[in-house]
């Protein structure tokens, strides 16, 4: 406990006083007590001392030499640097109107001589308390506004930092809150955040957007579409990415939306120029492709397109456990035709016939292809014998009515054609290939018979 009550304070303590009694009764029992002490016996000492040392607590007489007690008191209250310091007045006079002057020039305290000495330590004691609350008070004053400023230096960086980005951006940023009803329905929502791309999208200027009702307010623009996507993103917290065509011009965007607390951030980027080159991509790829399946001669599908055609439907037809039918047709005497007229002419009369079969053909998922030379084939998917036999009839028909002449044909006057076809659920026991061998074996025989004529075949087993 005593190491405790003599633990001595850090306190500077400075005595103004000009009678010795009075410095030694005072110094002697602040000593004591752990402070540290300055002691003067004149006004403009105590001045000086208080310019020198800063104390953080003066007793002062009134009656000093040199410059009264009042006066020093006034000079210290007066300046900036020293009126925190605490003034206690020690002084014999005991008038009123002395005490009143004392407190009026800025004391803190008033002790008259002769005093107690307990009592003056208390008083003492509790303006340096005071004191020491107001300066840790000050401390924490001064540490929350380091605080601040260090926190909005930091803010003002990354503010900076956010509108360089924001600036230097080449796709659209802007963050929008939503506008609610009373039923707290979302009805449309503000601007409240957007780049120098976001605004030059829309036309406008980002000082004339900030603020602004994007669908009330703003009608035509590059969000149109969106209301209730955005509404999406706000209410579900779903996150909308995809390409968009803006109505207005065609020109397409890629937007990203994503929820901002009662709102969204929205980032957009013209791809028009990537689309477009996309679009014209797909219509080259799409015409290579076809380039590809397609005999420049006759402009029906090629065999590459029936080898692959073919294999496919075959698979679908096993799933499915439908028939699946093949013609081939062959044009009778070609050989003497192209020998009769030139190969230009047999030339134009293959296409003629490609055309005259393709006229035939009705359900969408049936084809003509060129299979080789002036050999044409049928592929009949979901087709039975019954039918497949038909559209060969047909296609015998039709060939026979375009009336090309063939003057060196030994069954017409007219080109004509032989065909022969083959049909299958088709099973595991059989293949592809077995389906089309029929179907040649078919058309050899109607070759064989005569020519002008339709045959048709069923498998025989594959032999493994
Ligand atoms: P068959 O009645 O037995 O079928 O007799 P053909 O003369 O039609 O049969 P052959 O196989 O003896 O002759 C086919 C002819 O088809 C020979 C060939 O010059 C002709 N040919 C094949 N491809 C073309 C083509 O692209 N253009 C022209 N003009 N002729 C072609
Ligand atoms: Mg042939
Ligand atoms: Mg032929």
């Amino acid at each position: 406990m005593q190491r405790e009550y003599y633990e001595p304070p850090k306190e500077n303590i400075l005595i103004v006083d000009d009678s010795p009694e009075h410095l030694r009764l005072l110094s002697s029992m602040l000593v004591r007590r752990g402070y540290h002490l300055n002691c003067v016996t004149d006004g403009e000492m105590a001045l000086y001392a208080i310019q020198a040392s800063m104390p953080d607590l003066v007793l002062l007489d009134i009656i000093v030499p040199l410059i009264d007690g009042y006066r020093i008191c006034q000079a210290l209250k007066a300046h900036e640097k020293t009126r925190h310091i605490p003034v206690i007045f020690v002084s014999s006079l005991d008038s009123e109107i002395d005490k009143v002057k004392a407190f009026k020039v800025g004391c803190a305290d008033y002790i008259t001589k002769p005093f107690f000495i307990e009592e003056a330590f208390l008083r003492i004691e509790a303006q340096l308390k005071i004191y020491r609350q107001q300066k840790d008070l000050d401390d924490l004053l001064q540490k929350n506004i380091r605080d601040r400023n260090h926190i909005e230096q930091e803010l003002n960086q990354s503010r900076t930092l956010l509108a360089g980005v924001l600036n230097s951006s080449l796709d659209g940023v802007a963050a929008f809150e939503a506008i609610r009803d009373s039923d707290s329905k979302i009805i449309d929502f503000r601007w409240i955040v957007v780049n120098p791309v976001a605004a030059m999208t829309v036309g406008e200027t980002r000082e004339s957007l900030e603020g602004k009702l994007l669908f009330e307010q703003l009608p035509g623009h590059l969000f149109d579409s969106l209301f209730d996507v955005f509404v999406q993103v706000v209410e579900n917290c779903i996150v909308f990415d995809k390409e968009h065509q803006y109505s207005f011009d065609g020109s397409w965007f890629h937007i990203v939306a994503v929820k901002l607390g009662d709102g969204f951030a929205v980032t957009f980027r013209d791809i028009t120029e990537k689309k477009q080159m996309e679009i014209s991509l797909k219509q080259m790829n799409y015409k290579l492709q076809h380039q590809a399946n397609i005999d420049s001669l006759t402009q029906v599908a090629n065999r590459r397109r029936f080898d692959e055609y073919i294999t496919q439907e075959w698979g679908r037809c096993t799933r499915q456990q439908k028939s699946l039918s093949v013609i081939l047709c062959d044009v009778d005497y070609f050989k003497f035709y192209n020998d009769a007229y030139g190969h230009q002419a047999g030339d134009e009369c293959l296409f003629q016939v490609a055309q005259g079969i393709s006229l035939t053909i009705k359900r969408p998922a049936d084809v003509v292809f060129r299979y080789g030379g002036e050999e044409f084939a049928v592929i009949l998917p979901l087709t039975q014998k019954e039918g497949a036999v038909k559209v060969a009839q047909d296609i015998r028909e039709e060939i026979k009515k375009l009336k090309i002449v063939h003057d060196l044909s030994k069954v017409s006057k007219y080109v004509t054609l032989s065909l022969g076809v083959s049909s299958i659920i088709p099973n595991p026991k059989y293949s592809v290939e077995s389906l089309i061998a029929a179907a040649d074996r078919a058309l050899y025989e109607a070759k064989s018979l005569g020519r002008d004529r339709i045959v048709y075949k069923s498998l025989e087993l594959t032999i493994d």
